[in-house]
C-alpha cells in the first residue's frame, strides 16, 4: 500500500516536470528539481502560513486523481456504520484533501505576484493571461470545494456526517469514498438531478 502510493507520487512528479520543457536531465535530478520548486513556491506564500505537515504534501493533480488515490476502507462484518474507525478514515481523506487544495491556492498567490513583469512580449502576455484566467477558475472551484470539505468536517463533529440531509439514511462508505463531501444519499441526489433537468433542461 505504501509502495503503491510512493510510485504514484513519483510518476506525478515526473509528469509535472516534463511539462516545464526545460533542460533535459537525469530523472533523479528532475524529481529533485520538481520537489524543490514546489518548496520554493510554498515558501513564497507569505500571507497564510499553512499548518500542513511536509510529509503530507503531495502534488495535487485534480479531484479525479485525488479520489482515485483513496485507499478503500475494509468493512468488517457487522461493524457499525460511522464507527470511530470509519470516521477516522473519512477524516483523514477530508484532511489530506484540504491540505492539498490549500497548497494549490497558495501557488496561485505566488504566481500572481510574479506574473506582470515576466512577460514583456505582448503575445506571451496574452497567452499567459488566458492561462491565468483558467487557473483562477480552477482555484475558484477548489475554493468552493474547500468550503464543502469544511462543512463535512463540521458535520462529522456534529455526528451527521455520512447521513443524507434530506431523508436521513446512510449515504454509504463506498459512495462517500467516491464523493467524500456528499450530503445526500444516491436516491435523493438522483431525484434532485431529475427535477433540475425538468426545470432547466
Ligand atoms: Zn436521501
Amino acid at each position: 500500500m505504501v509502495v503503491k502510493k510512493k510510485k504514484q507520487v513519483k510518476s506525478k512528479i515526473n509528469k509535472s516536470s516534463s511539462k516545464s520543457k526545460k533542460l533535459l536531465k537525469s530523472k533523479k535530478r528532475e524529481v529533485k528539481k520538481a520537489t524543490s520548486s514546489i518548496k520554493k513556491k510554498t515558501s513564497l506564500k507569505s500571507k497564510k502560513p499553512t499548518k500542513t505537515k511536509k510529509r503530507n504534501q503531495k502534488i495535487y493533480r485534480g479531484e479525479e486523481h485525488f479520489l482515485a488515490s483513496i485507499e478503500p476502507y475494509k468493512i468488517k462484518k457487522n461493524e457499525k456504520y460511522m464507527n470511530a474507525r470509519q470516521k477516522k478514515h473519512f477524516f483523514n481523506i477530508l484532511n489530506s484533501w484540504k491540505n492539498q487544495l490549500m497548497l494549490e491556492q497558495g501557488k496561485t498567490a505566488s504566481h500572481l505576484q510574479q506574473s506582470t513583469s515576466n512577460f514583456p512580449d505582448e503575445a506571451d502576455r496574452a497567452s499567459h493571461e488566458e492561462e491565468f484566467t483558467i487557473e483562477l477558475r480552477t482555484r475558484e472551484r477548489e475554493r468552493r470545494l474547500l468550503n464543502k470539505i469544511d462543512s463535512s468536517v463540521e458535520a462529522m463533529k456534529e455526528k451527521f456526517y455520512g447521513y443524507c440531509n434530506l431523508c436521513g439514511i446512510e449515504i454509504g462508505v463506498r459512495r462517500l469514498e467516491a464523493r467524500p463531501t456528499a450530503t445526500r444519499c444516491i436516491d435523493c441526489k438522483t431525484l434532485e438531478e431529475i427535477h433540475e433537468r425538468q426545470r432547466y433542461g
